[in-house]
């Protein structure tokens, strides 16, 4: 079945971990290597996930190899007792394991390097490789990768389960190996993404099919939703890197005019990105100042690297007494208007911004739910504000969901009106 004559090169991979299987951990592995794969122009057929048993493993890997090109099997290759995957997968191929002293030496150079002295027995197993199986080196890590030839044709992979262990390996030698074995199989594939925040995935989907009725070929179009926003996904098949850029400009061109008042740029894909990179090149600085959000939009800013140059601090000011106090927040105005109120966002926005001595400012206040809300301030009701210069913008909004995702969508909306402000997209309004 896998004869190297087809055109496309199908993958399985399989996921080896009790863990797993009871949801204590989140298979990132498998999401992160079917887009590594998918991206690569490999096409991936299935994935299975079994448990940390000896015939579960043997089962799903037998099963694979037989219709798959390229099998890739991640968890188990570690020292302890319930890590079998490299014994099952060797026994399976018929491959003796052979003790392998270059990976003896590095297991014992990697303890002395980290003061440990001699590696415990157990490490031992971490060096048994199968005859003839190629060792993918492990930049992270003691035991390498590992990469067999199954009987009809597949090339086995094995990876520890470990994500930094795995990712390393797949972008060092598996990656070369892939190329080298796979080469001209493998089509180009190229990936364009457009970030939106702000506009649902249906009104989106809408506008953008008014402007390409006939869709987006030779690109697919997917849309991409989650509780921050919609990203645009066109997946060119096959085209030569010039023509891909052209068809890319030509779509840019096209939806530009829909996409602009949504979009936002950045490779992590996280809005909060762009926002530091809009301060960054603007040569301001951010102070921020959150109730309902509790600290979510700092948290987010602070993710980014280097945010340092662009954010001086915030207040989670939950309580009124700390808007009034500590921001200095007008009381009266507080009293009068309610904490969820425009000039509250606005005044957290202006005065966290001037206490702080920062050019720009965020403030939200909302009610999160899933109590506090009254008939003019229903659950999700939001204020927002971004403060530029000692000028201002705010919004309300009304946003869905439970008190996790009002915040998500709080903290983001906040995020994009201050990209906006600064981006000059909206002018301040006070
Ligand atoms: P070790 O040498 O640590 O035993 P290993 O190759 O045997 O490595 P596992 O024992 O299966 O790998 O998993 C090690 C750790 O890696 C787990 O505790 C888990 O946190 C993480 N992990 C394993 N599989 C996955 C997966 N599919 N997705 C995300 N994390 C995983
Ligand atoms: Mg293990």
């Amino acid at each position: 079945m896998s004869s190297s004559g087809k055109a496309t090169v199908g993958a399985t991979v399989v996921t080896v971990g009790d863990e797993l299987l009871l949801g204590q951990t989140v298979d990132t592995n498998a999401a992160w290597l079917g887009r590594e794969l998918a991206s690569r122009g490999v096409r991936v057929l299935r994935r299975w996930t079994v448990a940390d048993d000896t015939q579960e493993i043997r089962s799903a890997v037998a099963a694979a190899t037989r219709d798959a090109d390229l099998v890739v099997v991640t968890g188990g290759l570690g020292p302890t007792p319930d890590d079998m995957t490299r014994d099952v997968v060797a026994e399976l191929l018929g491959l003796p394991l052979i003790e392998d002293h270059d990976v003896l030496d590095r297991i014992r150079a990697r303890y002395h390097e980290a003061g440990m002295g001699k590696p415990p027995e157990s490490t031992r197993r971490l060096a048994q490789v199968p005859k003839g199986a190629r060792k993918l080196t492990n930049p992270h890590g003691t035991a390498p990768g590992l990469a067999m030839e199954a009987e009809g044709g597949a090339l086995v992979v094995l990876l520890p389960g470990i994500p930094r262990e795995l990712r390393g390996i797949f972008l060092g030698d598996l990656d070369a190996l892939l190329s080298h074995r796979f080469g001209s199989r493998l089509p180009p594939v190229h990936l364009h993404l457009v970030h939106t925040t702000g506009i649902p995935e249906s009104r989106l989907a809408q506008r953008v099919a008014e402007k390409l009725p006939d869709g987006a070929a030779p690109a697919s179009l997917a849309f991409l939703p989650d509780v921050r926003g919609v990203d645009l996904r066109f997946t060119m098949h096959g085209l030569s890197e010039a023509d891909a850029e052209d068809h890319v400009r030509v779509l840019e061109d096209t939806l530009r005019e829909v996409l602009e008042p949504w979009r936002f740029e950045a490779g992590s894909g996280d809005l909060a990105e762009a926002v530091a990179a809009a301060l960054r090149m603007r040569g301001k600085l951010l102070a921020v100042a959150e109730s309902c959000t509790g600290g979510l939009v700092m948290k987010r800013l602070t993710d980014v690297p280097g945010a340092s140059d662009v954010l001086v601090g915030g207040v989670v000011a939950y309580a009124n007494e700390v808007k009034a106090g500590v921001l200095g927040v007008d009381a009266v105005v507080l009293a009068r208007e309610g904490a969820v109120s425009e000039a509250v966002a606005r005044g957290m926005a202006l005065e966290v911004a001037h206490s702080l001595h920062a050019d720009a400012g965020i403030g939200v206040t909302g009610v999160a739910g899933p109590g506090g809300g009254t008939d003019a301030k229903p659950v999700g009701t939001v204020w927002y504000a971004a403060a530029l210069d000692g000028r201002s913008v705010t919004k309300m909004e009304r946003f869905p969901g439970d008190r996790e995702s009002v915040r998500e969508r709080a903290g983001q909306a906040a995020l994009f009106l201050l990209l906006r402000l600064l981006d000059g997209r909206i002018s301040p309004d006070d």
